[in-house]
């Protein structure tokens, strides 16, 4: 399915390895009728989004949208997709498709970046969002569901980055691959959603290395969120969230400065640093404590502890 707008595309410059583009966005990106960003690099930039027929990644394709770029958008509902492309072409993308897809299967992961390639002539941008249902419970003892869910969440995005590889290569664009504080930080009731994350960390980290020893030109970026106000994430907590507009600005910026990790919002980066994270650095100091402390106070209000 298509929708453009009339006018050339402009393709992206191929740029040069380690070239920092300069972005200035603001909240209203997203949120208002008015797209504000300085450099315009994303303008004509091929971009194709997963998950993108609700939460994060809706609002991570009207965020490319605003700012010019080509845009294939992929999930499972057509209806819901085709309302979201048009949305997009109306908002300013030079191009909006979208190709439904199911990422449990081993067939469609390839066949929507075959389509994207073929569409855009190319590839700059490789944006990892999908998530399958899941629920904040106990584990259950459910082995076919944590199979299920490590295919969508997981296996899908390996396939995805692969069969996208070649094309980022020639363009040097770039992977970016959003992920959850869970997968750096285990919590109770999220077992196989975090199994998934925690797979997706360590497989995209590990790829970041050897992109790097291999010299590659591609960069990637791996967006650590905490919760944002996103349908799926309020069906499973009641606490005041983070707005998902903000949470996709954030994204498309940290991908579009090609940086190597980014955390939205802040405590999400105070976690990782803290014994037990990822990072395994001590942590500061007393102001980085008390914050620590509000945290823990805002996961019991989470999960309902006194
Ligand atoms: P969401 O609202 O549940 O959206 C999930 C998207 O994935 C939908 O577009 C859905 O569309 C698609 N999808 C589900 N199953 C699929 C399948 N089998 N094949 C293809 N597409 C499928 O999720 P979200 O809350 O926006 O989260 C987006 C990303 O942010 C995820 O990677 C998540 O881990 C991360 N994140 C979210 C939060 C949060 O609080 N929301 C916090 C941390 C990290 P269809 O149903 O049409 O297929």
């Amino acid at each position: 399915m298509r929708l453009e707008r009339p006018g050339p595309a402009i393709p992206r410059s191929s740029g040069s390895r380690g070239q920092t583009r300069v972005l200035r966005l603001q909240g209203s990106a997203l949120t208002g009728t008015r797209a504000t960003c300085s450099a315009g690099s994303l303008r004509g930039a091929r971009v194709l989004v997963t998950g993108a027929s609700t939460g994060i990644g809706e609002q991570l394709a009207y965020c490319y949208a605003r700012l010019g770029a080509q845009v294939v958008i992929t999930a499972r509902r057509e209806n819901v997709l085709q309302q979201v492309a048009r949305r997009c072409a109306q908002l300013g993308a030079q191009k909006a498709l979208y190709v439904t897809g199911d990422m449990a299967t081993t067939s469609d992961p390839s066949r929507v970046v075959k389509f994207a390639v073929d569409e855009l002539g190319g590839l700059d941008y490789l944006v990892l969002n999908h998530i399958g249902r899941y629920s904040f419970s106990p584990w259950s003892g459910d082995v076919h569901h944590v199979r299920g869910l490590m295919e969508v969440n997981f296996l899908s995005y390996v396939q995805l980055a692969s069969a996208a590889l070649p094309s980022l290569e020639k363009s040097k664009g770039s992977i970016v691959v959003v992920s959850s504080l869970l997968g750096e930080f285990p919590t109770p009731f999220t077992a196989p959603y975090t199994a998934t994350k925690f797979a997706v960390n360590g497989f995209f980290c590990t790829l970041q290395h050897e992109l790097a020893m291999r010299s590659s030109d591609v960069s990637l970026t791996i967006s650590i969120l905490g919760l944002v106000d996103t349908e799926s994430a309020m069906e499973k907590v009641r606490v005041v969230p983070y707005p998902a507009g903000e949470a996709a600005l954030h994204v498309v910026r940290a991908g579009s400065l090609r940086q190597k990790e980014s955390f939205y919002p802040w405590y999400t980066h105070l976690v990782c640093l803290g014994p037990g994270g990822a990072g395994e650095r001590p942590l500061g100091g007393v102001r980085e404590l008390r914050e620590l402390w509000e945290l823990w106070g805002w996961w019991k209000g989470a999960l309902g502890l006194r």
